[in-house]
C-alpha cells in the first residue's frame, strides 16, 4: 500500500485571503490533513519539501496566478491534483483552469457540499494516478530485470554458472589485441570431460549437472584473476590463459589441472572416476586471431581424445587434416549404412604346426565413394562415439555369419569365423538376440562363429560380461579375448569367464625376437593361458623368425602377413584350395 494512503491524505491550501484558507481549514480539517500558503511561491515552496495529495488554489492573488501555478505543480509532483477556487462565475474562466491542468474548479462564495464533493473526487483521482504510476515503476521494473537476465543468459552458463561460448570469445578477441599490441603470448586450452556421455546417460541428467558444476569450480581453482574459464556446452570447457611465457607456462598450468585431468567425484551412493583431455593452443604461433585459435586447440582436443583421453596435446599443423576428415567420416556413416558401402575382408588364422587354415577373421572396410578404402581404425571409434556401431556390426555378424555356411555349402571344411565386437555392441542390450537371430537365419552353427571381444569391454562390468558371455557360451559360440595385454585384465581375472581363447596383441610379437622383455611377456602369456586351458593366437606375425620363437613357445595358433593379409572372400577361396581340399560329399 503507498504510504500516502496510510495516512490521512494532505492537503495544501493556497489563497491570499487568510479568511478563506481558515474556512477551508475548519472544513476539511477533521477529515484531512490540511496546509496552508499565503501565495503561490509559499506553496511551491511546500511542494518542493513535502508530498500533498491535493493542492485548492485560489486563482487570482497576488503575485504569481493560480493559472501560472498549477503545471509548476505538476513539473514538481506529478501524482498532485489541482483544484482552483475563484470568486468570477464566468464560465471561460473555469475552461481556462482545466485547460492548465487543474482537476476541478470551485466558486466563490464557497459552498460546503460543493467543496467536500470535489475534494473527494480530487483525491480518489490522485490515488488513481498514484497507483498507476506505481504500476508503471513496477512494469519498468520488471524490463529492466528481464533485461539483465537475458543479459546474463547470453553470455553465462545456467548449469556451471561460467561464462559461457560468446562471452569467452568475446574476452579472447580482447585477449588477443592485448596480447598483439603487447607482444605477449597466450594459450587457449579446450578441456573435455572423457566419457560425460556414458555419465548423462547411465546415471541421469542430476548427476550429470553435478559433475559439470563439481568440474568447473576445479578447473576455477587453478587459474588467477585475470584468466577466464568458460562452458562451451555438453562436455566442454575452455581455458584462457593471459600474459604467458611460452609453453612451459602452459605446462605449469596443465600440471595444476593434473588434480582435474583425473579425479574422483562423490555421488550419493557411489564414486565415480573422471577423466579429462585437453587441447592447447597458442598465440601467436598457431592462430593469429580467436577463431584460428579455438580451431586449432579444438584439433588437438581431438587428438588428446582420440589418444585415449585423460592426456593433452598442444596444436600441431597437421591436427586439422585429421579433425576435418572425421567431420567428413562423421556425416558420411549414417549414409554408408543405407548404401552398403561396407565390405568385408578375411584374414585367415592358421595353426602353428601345420599351417593349416582353422578359421578366418572378418576384418570390416568401408568403400567411401570419394575417400576411397576407409581403415576400421579410423571409423569404428567414430561409429563407437555416435552408437552406428551397433547397426554397422549387425551388418558384419550377418555377411560373416552368411559368408562362412556359403563356403561350408561349397564344399569346404568347416571352419570358424571370428567377429570382432566392440565394447558398445557387447553392452547393447540385444546383442545375444541379434547373434541368435542371425545364426537362424544363415543356417551356420555357433560352433562356427567365434566373438573376439576386448579386455576393456568385459572388465568394464565384470558382472555384466559374465552374465552375457555365460549365455553365449551355453549356445555353443566361441569367445576370444583380442589384443590381449594392452588392457589392465589379469589373467586370474578372466578365469572365472568362459573363454576359449586369447589372441596376443600384434604389438607384442612384432618385437618379441629382438626385445627381451617383449619375448619374456609372450612367454609368460603363452604358459599362464595353457595353464587355465585356453587356446592362444599370436596376432601381427610377419616374419619366419617369429614364427618359429612361437612355435618354440607351442602358441596354437598364428595370424598375419606372414601367411596371408586380409583378403576378399574370392581371394581366400584359393588359399583354400591349398590348405585343405574339398569335402567330398
Ligand atoms: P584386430 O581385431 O586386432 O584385427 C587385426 C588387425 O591387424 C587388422 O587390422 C589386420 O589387418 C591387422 N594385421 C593382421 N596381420 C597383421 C600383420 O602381420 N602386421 C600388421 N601390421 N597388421 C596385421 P584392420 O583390418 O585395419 O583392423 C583394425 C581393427 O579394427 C581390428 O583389430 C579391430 O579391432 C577393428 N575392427 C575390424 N573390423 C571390425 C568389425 O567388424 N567390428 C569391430 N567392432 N571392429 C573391427
Ligand atoms: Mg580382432
Ligand atoms: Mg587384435
Amino acid at each position: 500500500m503507498n504510504p500516502r494512503q496510510s495516512q490521512r491524505p494532505k492537503l495544501l491550501i493556497i489563497d491570499d485571503e487568510w479568511q478563506i484558507r481558515s474556512l477551508l481549514v475548519d472544513l476539511l480539517g477533521s477529515v484531512y490533513h490540511c496546509s496552508e500558503a499565503s501565495s503561490a511561491e509559499d506553496g511551491l515552496s511546500a511542494l518542493t519539501h513535502e508530498t500533498f495529495d491535493l493542492v485548492i488554489s485560489d486563482i487570482d492573488m497576488g503575485g504569481m496566478s493560480g493559472l501560472e501555478l498549477v503545471p509548476r505543480v505538476h513539473s514538481i509532483a506529478p501524482d498532485t491534483v489541482v483544484v482552483m477556487i475563484s470568486g468570477n462565475q464566468d464560465i471561460e474562466f473555469a475552461i481556462k483552469a482545466l485547460r492548465v491542468g487543474a482537476f476541478d474548479y470551485i466558486t466563490k462564495p464557497i459552498d460546503i457540499r460543493h467543496v467536500e464533493a470535489s475534494v473527494e473526487r480530487a483525491l480518489k483521482h490522485s490515488a488513481l494516478l498514484q497507483e498507476k504510476r506505481l504500476y508503471k515503476e513496477q512494469i519498468e521494473n520488471l524490463l529492466q530485470q528481464r533485461t539483465a537476465e537475458v543479459d546474463w543468459l547470453a553470455y553465462y552458463d545456467t548449469v556451471t554458472q561460467l561464462p559461457n561460448r560468446a562471452l569467452f570469445e568475446d574476452r579472447l578477441t580482447q585477449a588477443v589485441a592485448i596480447a598483439r599490441a603487447k607482444d605477449q603470448s597466450l594459450g587457449v586450452l579446450f578441456i573435455s570431460l572423457d566419457q560425460f556421455k556414458k555419465v548423462n546417460d547411465s546415471l541421469g541428467h542430476v548427476p550429470g549437472d553435478s559433475l559439470l558444476r563439481e568440474f568447473g569450480e576445479r578447473l576455477k581453482s587453478c587459474i588467477s584473476k585475470s584468466d577466464t574459464v568458460a562452458r562451451f556446452g555438453g562436455d566442454e570447457f575452455a581455458l584462457l590463459r593471459t600474459q604467458i611465457d611460452g609453453t612451459d607456462d602452459i605446462t605449469e598450468t596443465i600440471g595444476m589441472l593434473s588434480q582435474v585431468l583425473r579425479f574422483s567425484f562423490d555421488l550419493p551412493g557411489q564414486e565415480l572416476y573422471a577423466t579429462a583431455s585437453v587441447g592447447v593452443s597458442l598465440f601467436p604461433f598457431d592462430g593469429d586471431d580467436s577463431q584460428t585459435l579455438l580451431k586449432n586447440a579444438g584439433a588437438a582436443l581431438y587428438k588428446a581424445k582420440r589418444s585415449g583421453g585423460a592426456n593433452y596435446q598442444f596444436y600441431t599443423a597437421d591436427m586439422h587434416e585429421l579433425a576435418t576428415r572425421r567431420l567428413a567420416l562423421e556425416t558420411n556413416l549414417r549414409r554408408a549404412i543405407q548404401n552398403e558401402e561396407f565390405l568385408l575382408h578375411y584374414q585367415p588364422r592358421v595353426s602353428v604346426d601345420s599351417l593349416a587354415i582353422t578359421g578366418v577373421e572378418a576384418l570390416v572396410r568401408w568403400q567411401h565413394p570419394q575417400l576411397g578404402l576407409v581403415s576400421p581404425s579410423e571409423f569404428i571409434p567414430l561409429a563407437e562415439d555416435t552408437g552406428l556401431i551397433v547397426p554397422i556390426g549387425e551388418w558384419v555378424l550377418r555377411h560373416a555369419c552368411r559368408q562362412n555356411q556359403e563356403w561350408q555349402d561349397r564344399g569346404f571344411a568347416p571352419i570358424q569365423m571370428s567377429v570382432n565386437i566392440s565394447a558398445r555392441q557387447f553392452h547393447d542390450r540385444d546383442m545375444s538376440e541379434t547373434i541368435i537371430r542371425i545364426l537362424d537365419e544363415t543356417g551356420l552353427s555357433p560352433r562356427n562363429l567365434d566373438l573376439e571381444l576386448t579386455e576393456s569391454s568385459i572388465m568394464h562390468n565384470a558382472e555384466f560380461a559374465a552374465g552375457v558371455l555365460n549365455r553365449l557360451k551355453s549356445m555353443g559360440v566361441n569367445i576370444s579375448i583380442d589384443d590381449f595385454g594392452t588392457g589392465f585384465s589379469s589373467l586370474a581375472s578372466l578365469k572365472r569367464l568362459p573363454i576359449d581363447v586369447l589372441k596376443i596383441d600384434q604389438s607384442f610379437v612384432r618385437d618379441a625376437t629382438t626385445d627381451p622383455d617383449d619375448a619374456a611377456l609372450v612367454m609368460a602369456i603363452i604358459t599362464l593361458a595353457h595353464n587355465l586351458r585356453l587356446k592362444v593366437i599370436a596376432e601381427g606375425v610377419e616374419t619366419a623368425e617369429q614364427l618359429r620363437f612361437l612355435q618354440l613357445l607351442r602358441c596354437d595358433e598364428i595370424q598375419g602377413y606372414f601367411f596371408s593379409r586380409p583378403c576378399s572372400a574370392e581371394d581366400l577361396v584359393t588359399l583354400f584350395d591349398t590348405s585343405f581340399p574339398k569335402v567330398v560329399s
